[in-house]
């Protein structure tokens, strides 16, 4: 089987409907068809797939990757802490959860993921993302990740 490679799945011939699918269609997939196939373990597979498409983009610089996030509407970007130690990025109107009723834990996995990988590409170190708040799964303002940024 061969596989499917990031630069392949991102051409896209879609002349009269656009590049673009509703946030509806991505949250069924995302949200609800995962979790229903893979359960619990849907988290730890977004992580991976988003750090593993981070990781792809092979970005040089973190204006770059805000671009970027820009461009795919995965919602406004701040990044409020960067220090040699520590980054702190917030997602405001993120794509996955931005106003579902609060679910009791955080759902932005494959957000996270992305970001540690592009920023992991970008420092050329061990990046990790800890959600630590979110707006459709724990009722917070923003999507935050914390960048634990090791060697
Ligand atoms: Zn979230």
């Amino acid at each position: 089987m061969e596989p499917i490679e990031l630069s392949n799945a991102l051409q896209i011939h879609r002349p009269e409907t656009g590049k673009f699918v509703g946030v509806a269609l991505y949250r069924l997939f995302r949200l609800v068809a995962m979790e229903d196939i893979l359960g619990t373990g849907a988290s730890a597979i977004s992580y991976y797939a988003g750090k593993k498409m981070g990781k792809e983009l092979h970005l040089k610089k973190l204006e770059e990757f805000l671009a970027l996030c820009d461009e795919l509407k995965i919602g406004q970007i701040e990044v409020p802490v960067m220090t040699e130690e520590r980054i702190h990025v917030d997602v405001h109107e993120c794509v996955t959860c931005s106003g579902l009723s609060p679910v009791g834990r955080a759902l932005c996995h494959f957000e996270g993921g992305l970001i540690a990988g592009a920023v992991e590409g970008i420092l050329g170190k061990h990046v990790q993302a800890h959600e630590v708040s979110c707006i459709g799964g724990l009722g917070d303002k923003t999507c935050g990740f914390d960048l634990e940024i090791g060697s």
